[in-house]
């Protein structure tokens, strides 16, 4: 009996396999064709003082939307993007227009940070000082106000060519970041190898803290551990009031969540600028 039951659970787990692998050689399809049909775009998410309010720049998040499928979330179709290479085109693509939007804000007075996440599979298909330092000369773009995010695991592959290719990365003058750091194995000693200028803390360790004191002591070390190493710490997935006084307190000097905004389109982001106001922005001004 339970040699039978076992039985069709494995078939089922194999037809399920065969089911997830032609799911995402079909995604890989309609994602070969996206960038050419225009069906790729950008939303800015903005980054806060957690004092303030105050907004210092907003991070640029790919969005996609496939005419019969829909919209389809990043954690979907970035893997896709990643496992079949096609990360390279339009990681190059998302660098691209983020420059000029954010080129676009600069001119209208609005000296305002963009951050950009960059694939680590992105440095092997050939993004690179020489590629980033064209791009930023197309758009006339002072390096000093693009961050790039990386995630955590980039940092488990400490080898030589690695850390030369990051440094003469930020050679050109931008910033790089951690992301969702705390949910990688990263240790000190990693943190020290790389040219790394801030951590963002992942939003896992956001959502309990109002509930959570293990998270509050979590979050207090790596705090502690940022401010030791002179990193920058921004914490990600803010949504409540309550979360942005108790990372006020805690020390964590920037701020990005749903909170103070969702990810927005370009052409709505003067808009946002214009009428977005904190209630605390004045009580602290
Ligand atoms: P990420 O870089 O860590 O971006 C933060 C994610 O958290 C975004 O999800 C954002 O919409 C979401 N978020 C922001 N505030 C809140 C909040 O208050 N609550 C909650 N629950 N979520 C919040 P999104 O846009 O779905 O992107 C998911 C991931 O996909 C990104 O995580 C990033 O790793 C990847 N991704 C997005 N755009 C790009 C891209 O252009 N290139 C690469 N390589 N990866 C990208
Ligand atoms: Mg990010
Ligand atoms: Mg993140
Ligand atoms: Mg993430």
């Amino acid at each position: 009996r339970a040699k039978q039951s076992g039985r069709n659970q494995f078939m089922f787990f194999t037809k399920s396999l065969q089911e997830h692998a032609a799911e995402l050689m079909e995604t890989e399809q309609h994602l070969r064709n996206a960038l050419e049909l225009n069906q790729l775009s950008l939303h800015f998410q903005p980054l806060v003082r957690s004092r303030t309010g105050r907004v210092t720049g907003f991070e640029a998040l790919l969005r996609w939307h496939h005419p019969t499928l829909g919209n389809i979330p990043p954690d979907k179709f970035i893997p896709v993007a990643e496992e079949s290479g096609l990360i390279g085109s339009i990681g190059e693509w998302v660098l691209d227009t983020a420059l000029m939007h954010a080129k676009n804000w600069h001119n209208q007075g609005q000296k305002l940070y963009i951050s950009v996440n960059l694939s680590r599979r992105q440095l092997d298909l050939g993004m690179n000082d020489k590629k980033l330092s064209a791009l930023l000369s197309k758009h006339q773009f002072d390096p000093s106000y693009l961050v790039l995010e990386i995630t955590e695991s980039l940092l488990l592959d400490n080898s030589d060519t690695t850390v030369i290719r990051l440094e003469s990365i930020k050679d050109l003058g931008v910033h790089l970041a951690i992301d969702d750091f705390g949910t990688g194995y990263s240790s000190l000693s990693y943190l020290k190898r790389f040219p790394i200028d801030s951590l963002k803390i992942d939003k896992e360790f956001v959502r309990d803290l109002t509930s959570d004191s293990d998270d509050v002591e979590l979050v207090t070390a790596i705090i502690a551990m940022a401010r030791s190493l002179k990193l920058r710490l921004i914490a990600e997935g803010v949504e409540t009031e309550e979360q942005r006084k108790i990372l006020l307190r805690l020390g964590c000097e920037f701020l990005q969540g749903y909170y103070f905004a969702k990810p927005m389109p370009a052409s709505e982001v003067q808009t946002w600028l214009t009428h977005y106001e904190p209630e605390y922005l004045s009580a602290h001004a």
